[in-house]
């Protein structure tokens, strides 16, 4: 389900946060402002006061991303998601299509927490649940490659993040949603996507 956190007790990092609000360019403002009523930093002086290494609660910015998304709909929400890989910490071992798309669910992991742990520990290489998945499946002997999202971000944000990545690696790649499965924007747990270059 779009914008509910799956479990209690999840943190997002400031950098992701200024990540998305950034990512809002000319809307910057009003992600501001969205940001600091769902208690994410706080306005003062017409400022936003924010700490980027700081951890807030995911349910928090789900709140503030949720209004946003109501305020300036699908289009904006799909730049947003776009603009996060170039912002946001990525593993250092991503050097292809596949590797990218794969990376998206461990820097996803990366930049939350549960109960202040890291859900991605570096060492091991082990992935703690918590906050679903941004899937990554290989269709054989095509350059194609399916992706499930079951995480609370909206259906077109991630088809915005996944694109980015896939373009960094092939710049006529295409991320299409799979209308034939379900949509978290209609209440499912999942949506597919499906990249191809
Ligand atoms: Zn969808």
């Amino acid at each position: 389900m779009q914008f509910k956190a799956l479990e209690e007790g999840i943190e997002v990092n400031g950098q992701t946060v200024y990540a998305f609000v950034d990512g809002m360019g000319t809307f910057k403002s009003l992600g501001e402002k969205y940001m600091s009523e769902a208690g994410i930093g706080k306005i003062k002086n017409g400022r936003w006061i924010f700490d980027m290494n700081g951890w807030y609660p995911q349910q928090a910015w789900l709140d503030g991303f949720a209004a946003i998304a109501r305020e300036v709909g699908d289009g904006i929400l799909y730049r947003i998601g776009y603009a996060i890989p170039s912002n946001a910490e990525f593993p250092s071992w991503v050097a292809d299509m596949h590797s990218a798309i794969k990376a998206i669910d461990v820097a996803y992991h990366i930049n939350h927490r549960k109960n202040g742990i890291r859900l991605f520990d570096e060492t091991s290489g082990t992935i703690i649940e918590g906050i679903g998945h941004y899937g990554y499946e290989q269709i054989p002997g095509k350059n194609l490659i399916r992706s499930v999202s079951n995480n609370p971000y909206p259906c077109v944000f991630d088809r915005g993040i996944i694109s980015a990545m896939a373009q960094r690696y092939a710049a006529a790649a295409i991320v299409v949603h799979d209308d034939s499965k379900p949509c978290r924007k209609n209440g499912a747990e999942t949506c597919t996507f499906l990249v191809s270059w």
